[in-house]
């Protein structure tokens, strides 16, 4: 079943109205599967970002919204899940006509977490509490937590609907209200959620999505002063820039920037239960996912073993159009990160890297494939095992010594996600406490659930989302002493 609600009109929606660009601006939305214009969206420029943040100011300030206790807010929550799954066709076959995914994964994946979202901060919005302190001098001191206020929300594009949800169920349960950013070149599904959020109960103003590029738009919304938080996830050079404009202007930061994971294959990992995870790791969402596995180290004495088996396994992954049920690598979400995949691996045969597999575009209805590509024998200090490549590209390198692993894993500015096969569990646990990442998966890649905390340490940021941690970053604790003299 479908629900019929005023959704994706490519305007701006701010103060629950779905409105053009002052100017009239509006940009073009691109298939990446085969390079066509889908559809456009409004531009919004300084004036209109303005005007989502002063709607989403007076929305908090009125208490529509922040003055709900915090179950009502999650019965709103809760709907909002339910009118996700209701229209999941919809909403897979949009994200997969804006991003290039495949549409069974964009069902099983983007619609099934953004729903378990939802779903999750809607049962978490009934335990806002405080607490009391034990304190002496015959004084009763007790905590509360309150919402921070506006939340500027700004995301990238290679994950929008499930990446927009783990910042706006968070907010929305702690009683914030919220002006959207989108990508650029992805603003499709944050615009559905729109008239999603607004049909399940959010009051008009609580909630404003502003499509449009982040040197206008995003700028505009970094540096307005009517914005309490910047939820930000994105690369991390556009990242130290957003953290160090609202440093100028004192806001909390949430900042989740870039990956370059290692993943780890020791002597006594099961190797065929290993490939599965290995090449899941570095194809899925053809690459472009901030916590994917692109720098595989493998103990040398397995080493050749599991590039052979790469060679062979990998051009066997079916990749083509995102339509098609059973593909499982679609298009670059965009021409610019294809040529920048291409540009890594030409830099890679220069490097000397031995291309295994792939090493190519895919030239396919005008989209902009690319063939999953495995690249061995790089040292490590080339550019294309030490900077994030951001798609189909897995560089593999020998290691000699559980030591030489874990400085190799640790070699990158990145600190976002890490990955271990091995069948030896004291060596497991070991390792996964050695590894500077913020979430380790062993013997898996990669199990996403709202319950469980993601995030980075060094250069892929700081501040969690998922879990009770993020629904706390979106609170600010007030302390109350009462005298009982
Ligand atoms: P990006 O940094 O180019 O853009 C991210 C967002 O920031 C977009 O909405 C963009 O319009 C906006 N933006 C750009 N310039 C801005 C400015 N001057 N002011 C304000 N906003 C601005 O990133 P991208 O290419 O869209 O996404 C890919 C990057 O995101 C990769 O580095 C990836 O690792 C990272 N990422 C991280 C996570 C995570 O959870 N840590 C998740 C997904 C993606």
């Amino acid at each position: 079943m479908t629900t019929t609600f005023e959704s994706e009109p490519g305007r701006l929606f701010i103060g629950g109205q779905w409105l053009e660009a002052t100017d009239g601006a509006r940009v073009d939305v691109i298939d990446p599967s085969t390079g066509q214009v889908v559809t456009t969206v409004a531009e919004a420029g300084a004036v209109d970002v303005d005007a989502a943040v002063r709607a989403a100011r007076e929305a908090f300030d009125n208490g529509a919204w922040s003055g709900l206790s915090g179950r009502e807010r999650g019965r709103v929550l809760h709907r909002v899940a339910e009118l996700i799954r209701e229209n999941a066709d919809d909403i897979a076959a949009l994200e997969s006509r804006d991003v290039g995914k495949p549409i069974t994964l964009a069902h099983a994946v983007d619609v099934t977490n953004a729903a378990n979202d939802y779903e999750y901060y809607a049962s978490l919005a009934w335990s806002l509490d405080g607490s009391a302190r034990d304190v002496p001098l015959n004084r009763l001191a007790y905590t509360k937590r309150g919402a921070i206020g506006v939340i500027a929300a700004i995301t990238p594009f290679n994950f929008p609907l499930i990446l927009a949800g783990s910042k706006i169920a968070p907010a929305l349960a702690a009683g914030n209200t919220i002006v959207h950013k989108p990508a650029e070149e992805t603003p499709l599904s944050a615009l559905y959620m729109a008239g999603l959020l607004k049909e399940a109960g959010v009051p008009d103003g609580v909630f404003n999505v502003v499509t449009g590029t982040g040197p206008v738009a995003g700028e505009a919304l970094l540096r307005n002063p009517g914005v309490d938080k910047i939820a930000f996830t994105g690369s991390t050079a556009t990242g130290r820039h957003a953290a160090s404009v609202a440093g100028e202007g004192l806001k909390q930061v949430t900042m989740e920037l870039g990956g370059n994971a290692a993943h780890l294959v020791f002597e006594d990992a099961d190797i065929e239960k290993a490939i599965g995870a290995i090449i899941k790791g570095f194809v899925f969402n053809t690459g472009q996912f901030c916590m994917g596995g692109p720098r595989l180290l493998v103990a040398r004495s397995v080493y050749e073993t599991v590039v052979g088996i790469l060679a062979d396994a990998v051009p066997g992954v079916p990749i083509g159009d995102p339509r098609q049920p059973e593909t499982v690598i679609g298009p670059m979400a965009g021409e610019r990160h294809l040529k920048k995949v291409e540009e890594y691996v030409e830099l890679a045969r220069k490097e000397g890297g031995r291309i295994v597999c792939g090493g190519e575009r895919l030239d396919l209805n005008g989209g902009y494939y690319y063939k999953p590509t495995v690249i061995a024998d790089l040292t490590n200090d080339s550019r294309v095992v030490q900077e994030e490549v951001f798609g189909p590209v897995l560089t593999v390198q020998p290691f000699d010594s559980e030591d030489e692993a874990v400085e190799l894993a640790n070699s990158t500015p990145y600190g976002l996600a890490s990955g271990i096969q091995t069948t030896n569990l004291t060596r497991a646990h070991r390792v996964a406490d050695r590894l500077q990442a913020g979430i380790v998966w062993i013997n898996d890649w990669p199990m996403l659930d709202p319950a469980v905390p993601f995030g980075g340490v060094k250069a892929s940021g700081f501040g969690r989302e998922y879990g009770p941690e993020a629904l706390e970053s979106y609170t600010k604790v007030k302390s109350v002493v009462v005298s009982l003299d």
